[in-house]
């Protein structure tokens, strides 16, 4: 979707992933946090947005994957945003029934060199363990092992669901249910709706 829309993908846990790995102190802070399926604090997260949100390539939008994930979080990006004057935001809010998705996540598996993702459940690789692109193996993410994955949907439903009554009707429903290809072209033709919107106003 970033291809069509031209805007960059923006995942915070991409980041701090990437902090933990460089060993950098914002990386040794916050993998405990995570592989304990907490949330790192607002102030660490406000600071890594602001400077991500500055950066040439997100002057034209961007698609922010796994942020905000509290209120906090909701309000200082509108200031953000206000302060920037930037477009509006289009809320995708993609509803799974709450044991697929914990299949869909533990299920989840990449690689440990070229990040390509599969799925022992959706989209197994060819031989267990071993990527199909480049032959390196796969791992699954700390905190995709089940009983984590239920200790994060809980922190969702107490400090990210709230959000659905922030953005009010700032939010577009997308039934995740089906295949990716099925939920991507859900996803694709809501954005598509709402950016469209906006711009005629
Ligand atoms: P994700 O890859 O989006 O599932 O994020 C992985 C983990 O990174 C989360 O479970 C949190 O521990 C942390 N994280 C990512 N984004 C945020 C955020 N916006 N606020 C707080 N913690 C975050």
């Amino acid at each position: 979707m970033r291809e069509e829309l031209k805007v960059p993908h923006i995942s915070t846990g991409d980041i701090l992933r990437q902090a933990v790995a460089d060993g950098t102190r914002l990386g040794l802070e916050a993998k405990k946090v995570m592989e304990a399926g907490q949330l790192v604090s607002d102030e660490i997260m406000l600071g890594i947005i602001r400077e991500r949100l500055t950066q040439p390539d997100a002057q034209r939008g961007y698609i922010l994957d796994g942020y905000p994930r509290t209120l906090p979080q909701a309000r200082s990006l509108d200031e953000l945003m206000g302060e920037r004057s930037a477009p509006a935001v289009v809320v995708a809010n993609i509803s799974v029934d709450r044991e697929e998705l914990v299949r869909r996540i533990s299920g989840r598996r990449s690689c440990t060199n070229c990040k390509a993702v599969f799925n022992v459940h959706l989209q197994p690789p060819q031989k267990p363990d071993v990527c199909d692109g480049c032959g390196q193996s796969l791992v699954q993410r700390a905190d995709d092992e089940e009983d984590t994955v239920r200790e994060r949907l809980a922190v969702y439903d107490r400090e990210t669901r709230p959000l659905l009554e922030y953005y009010g009707d700032r939010v577009a429903n997308v039934d995740g249910q089906g295949s990716p290809q099925d939920v991507l072209e859900r996803l694709s033709s809501v954005v598509a709706q709402h950016v469209g919107e906006r711009g005629k106003s």
